[in-house]
């Protein structure tokens, strides 16, 4: 059986790693020319099956509309972009419903326990470097409703295996000390000694090399314009270099999912999210960060990752414009000054790296995974929205389990297409 994947991000690398393991052929066809140039380049790097929770949580409309025009808002609506997500967003607000959000938000855990336990099994195995932590991660709050809010969500998510500890001011400080000099603005917190984080891009560069090692074949800077489907079944990915055969096909193209599937009349209820982050030196800070810290206020996270600290945050609905938006940056670097402003003073601003991706956003917040209606040799790894890098490798075996005959550890069910 020779399977053919179209992209080669988190969710292609890892779908092809675990096929190449059940002694599959396969080939990654990316547009880009390494593996994890696009959104899996440098999101937060946050493995946190304590954000579980979809975005779309109630109160979403009156948020959205109460941010509305704010070039500083944590989720901004463009108005170009509305047109594209009509009914898109409709369901997106219909899927916030209380009952329906935290059955999303069940769905969402038990995919992303899965695949923290699946990654720290590659990265031990495979003796993977990806500036991994293990300490956990901190949610720092700076009013009580939100500190409210978050112990409620870990509760809900405590009887699923999310460990938590609330944190008074001093317990916040005490868990991560770089936050002391802002400890007047944080009333408390709640610490998540399970998740983790690390470097989705280095992980991504890493796993492509042995699993090419290992006879996967990586097609770079290869475009697919098209699939080419005959009497029920996808017979080859149309590219500029020429068609591509193959057995089985998975679509694994983030937020360009949709576009692909679009013209064999596949719809797929998944939306770009732009988000942004800006990566610099750590320089010279040993009181630095120890761990992630998500401000819950400010709604950006930032992270240490090996020799760097990387803020990231911002969800903009702007469709597919990949314009590193200045006043975006700016606003990531306003959030730097009050979270870590002794740090923000004495950086290396001429060293600082800005990028935006699109998170693949998922009407109901869930994945899609596995077989599709249109055509029975074409699978779907997508939607992992703002937890792809936490849901990659239980994504990945999860749909290479499905292609290769065997029940996948997770329910299916939960996260496949037709549930729409
Ligand atoms: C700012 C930000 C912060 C984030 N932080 C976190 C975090 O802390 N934790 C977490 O779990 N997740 C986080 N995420 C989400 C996570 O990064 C994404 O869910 C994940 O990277 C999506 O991976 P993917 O493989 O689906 O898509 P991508 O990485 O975009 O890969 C898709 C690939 O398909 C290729 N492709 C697309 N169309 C074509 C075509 N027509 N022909 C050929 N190739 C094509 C692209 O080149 C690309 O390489 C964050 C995202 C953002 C934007």
């Amino acid at each position: 059986m020779h399977v053919l994947i179209v992209g080669a991000g988190l969710m292609g690398t890892t779908t092809a790693w675990y096929l190449g393991r059940h002694g599959v052929e396969v080939t990654v066809v990316d547009r880009a020319e390494a593996a994890a140039m696009e959104t899996s380049f440098a999101n937060a790097g946050m493995l946190t099956p304590s954000m579980a929770d979809p975005w779309n949580a109630p109160g979403t409309l009156s948020r959205l509309i109460r941010w509305l025009g704010r070039e500083d808002a944590p989720m901004l609506l463009r108005p170009h972009a509305i047109p594209s997500l009509a009914g898109w967003g409709l369901k997106f607000l219909v899927n916030a419903r209380e009952s329906t959000f935290r059955r999303n938000t069940l769905k969402n855990v038990t995919l992303a326990n899965y695949s923290l336990d699946l990654l720290r099994d590659l990265g031990t195995e495979l003796e993977l470097s990806y500036d991994h932590t293990a300490g956990g991660t901190l949610r720092a709050c700076r009013d009580q409703a939100s500190l409210d809010h978050a112990a409620s969500l870990a509760e809900f998510l405590a009887p699923r295996g999310v460990e938590f500890r609330v944190l008074d001011r001093q317990g916040v400080v005490a868990t991560e000390p770089a936050l002391g000099p802002v400890s007047g603005k944080i009333i408390g917190g709640v610490h998540y000694p399970g998740d983790e984080s690390g470097d989705a891009h280095m992980l991504c560069r890493s796993l492509s090399r042995v699993a090419r090692q290992q006879g996967v074949r990586f097609r770079f800077g290869t475009v697919v314009t098209g699939l080419r489907l005959e009497a029920g079944r996808i017979a080859a990915v149309e590219t500029g270099a020429g068609p591509i055969e193959a057995d089985v096909f998975v679509l694994a193209a983030g937020s360009f999912t949709p576009l692909l599937g679009r013209p064999l009349g596949l719809k797929i209820p998944v939306r770009p999210v732009k988000g942004y982050s800006i990566t610099a030196p750590r320089g010279d800070w040993p009181e630095g960060p120890r761990i992630p810290v998500a401000d819950d206020h400010l709604h950006a996270a930032v992270t240490p990752l090996g020799g760097r600290i990387r803020v990231a945050g911002t969800a903009e609905f702007t469709g597919y414009d990949d314009t590193v938006t200045p006043s975006r940056i700016a606003n990531l670097m306003g959030l730097l000054e009050r979270i870590y402003p002794e740090y923000a003073a004495r950086m290396d601003r001429n060293a600082i790296e800005p990028w935006c991706g699109f998170r693949p956003v998922c009407v109901d917040g869930v994945p899609i995974l596995g077989e599709t209606p249109v055509a029975d040799n074409l699978y779907l790894n997508t939607g992992q929205g703002h937890l792809g890098w936490t849901m990659a490798a239980g994504s990945g075996k999860a749909v290479a389990d499905l292609i290769c005959g065997q029940v996948p550890a997770i329910p299916i069910i939960d996260y496949r297409i037709d549930r729409f």
